[in-house]
């Protein structure tokens, strides 16, 4: 066994899988790298809806082998639950999952990486199971597949959120130059406001109506608020000229029957199709840590490392600083991550290590008949762009990302985001 300084990156997806390679990267042959997943596969979640809408099994082609994925940068996999993390006896149990029955075992890192994501809190809506829909996993995404072709009668819709419950993870922290950390009311309102537009296009294409058929509800004073007010203001400008109707300060969903979704502040709408998007909830062996915050979100600070424990880092949704909860911006924070440990080991300059995190919210959102909204704002945060564009292109750019991501092995080359932003904003701006 060698004596380098073992990594231990928890979780695989896109903060995981991501947070390693990047750490292999920059630190070299310098560590030794193990990550662990539950599952052996990279979960391709942004794509679900796109596949769904279009009557495809997002499971077709939206997974990617997560062992030889990383054997490629001498990383070692171990497919496992993970149990509990001692962050000062720097152990990690996991129980292996590739059959039941598995003994127990435990790890000792030097360095851990926390990019186990959340759990997606569907457990917590009273009648999801009976009549509620979603696109967040292959299982869903068929059962809505399902329920579109062969038991939709037409009727009302109604798409949106619970609400998310932030912890005090983020109070210290300060962002773009000294703005304070901002508090939402749900975790990822794209994926809401994307399957509104894409069922819109669906029921058309089906000649079952169109937009005025569907209620889209948050649970905020203003849905995908994160995107800044003048991007939400002109998507609502659109969206109700379209004729959606939209339903804000829910607070949360209590309920959910056969006749529709019933809210904390007292309102309910009617719809025949439920399709929600839950509380993105920390995992209980996170909760009551010294690295968790009042829910169990890990604490960070900029460089995505923990006050207290050093050795400790967080990607992901998993992280407190991650809000809202999005992909785009867990890969920026395991790119921060690998520069971190290369500096801790000598691989890295504390000048290039150090660069804080600027979260963006970079969103581009499937509508359905080929065309797709792309966001780029960071002003939520305190930054100063705003940028929404509809059309063709970001269409394009979206079935695209995914390929390039599938032939790189999520290894996406630095000019990807470059050149998205330069077709999506300069050249073919709708
Ligand atoms: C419908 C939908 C559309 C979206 N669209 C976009 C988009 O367009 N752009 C964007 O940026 N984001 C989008 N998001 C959000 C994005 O999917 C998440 O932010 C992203 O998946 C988070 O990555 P992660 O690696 O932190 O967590 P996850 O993707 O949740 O991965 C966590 C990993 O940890 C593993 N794990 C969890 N617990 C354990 C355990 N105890 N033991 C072992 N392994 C464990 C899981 O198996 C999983 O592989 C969308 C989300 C949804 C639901």
């Amino acid at each position: 066994m060698s004596n380098k300084p073992h990594v231990v990156v928890l979780g695989g997806n896109f903060a995981g899988l991501g947070a390693a390679q990047k750490i292999r990267e920059f630190a070299g042959d310098a560590v030794r790298i193990t990550v662990i997943d539950r599952k052996n596969f990279l979960l391709f979640v942004p794509n679900i809806p796109a596949e769904v809408f279009e009557g495809r099994d997002p499971a077709k082609t939206l997974s990617m082998d997560l062992r030889s994925t990383l054997a490629e940068d001498d990383i070692g996999f171990i497919q496992a639950e993970v149990q509990a993390l001692d962050p000062d006896a720097k152990r990690i149990d996991f129980v292996p999952s590739e059959r039941p029955g598995a003994a127990p075992e435990s790890m000792h890192y030097d360095y851990v990486v926390v990019a186990v994501g959340n759990r997606l809190a569907f457990d917590r809506i009273e009648g999801f199971a009976e009549h509620g829909h979603t696109c967040t996993d292959f299982y869903y995404g068929n059962k809505l597949r399902h329920f579109l072709e062969h038991e939709y009668r037409g009727g009302p819709v109604a798409i949106g959120s619970a609400r998310f419950h932030q912890g005090d993870g983020t109070k210290d922290i300060k962002l773009y130059g000294g703005h304070a950390f901002p508090s939402a009311e749900a975790a990822c309102e794209g994926p809401p406001v994307e399957t509104m537009l894409s069922m819109a296009t669906w029921l058309k294409e089906h000649g079952k109506g169109g937009p005025d058929k569907i209620t889209v509800f948050t649970p905020a004073k203003l849905i995908a608020e994160d995107a800044g007010e003048q991007v939400v203001g002109k998507l609502l400008e659109i969206a109700s000229g379209m004729g959606f109707h939209y339903l804000n300060e829910t607070q949360d969903i209590t309920r959910i029957t056969h006749e529709g979704v019933e809210f904390a502040n007292g309102k309910s709408v009617e719809a025949e199709l439920k399709l929600v998007f839950p509380d993105w909830v920390p995992h209980d062996f996170l909760k009551g840590l010294p690295i968790s915050d009042s829910e169990g979100f890990v604490v960070t600070d900029v460089t995505m490392r923990n006050p207290k424990y050093p050795n400790v880092f967080a990607a992901g949704d998993a992280a407190a600083i991650t809000v809202p909860k999005l992909g785009g911006i867990g890969h920026a924070e395991g790119e921060i991550v690998g520069k971190q440990i290369a500096k801790d080991v000598g691989r890295m300059a504390a000048e290039e290590a150090d660069k804080p995190l600027e979260p963006v919210v970079y969103c581009i959102g499937d509508m359905g008949a080929n065309q797709a909204f792309y966001i780029r704002s960071n002003s939520w945060f305190g930054g100063p762009d705003q940028v929404l564009k509809m059309g063709h292109v970001p269409f394009l750019l979206k079935m695209q990302y995914k390929n390039l991501f599938f032939k790189t092995r999520g290894k996406m080359p630095e000019w990807g985001l470059d050149a998205s932003k330069l077709l999506a904003e300069k050249l073919f701006a709708a």
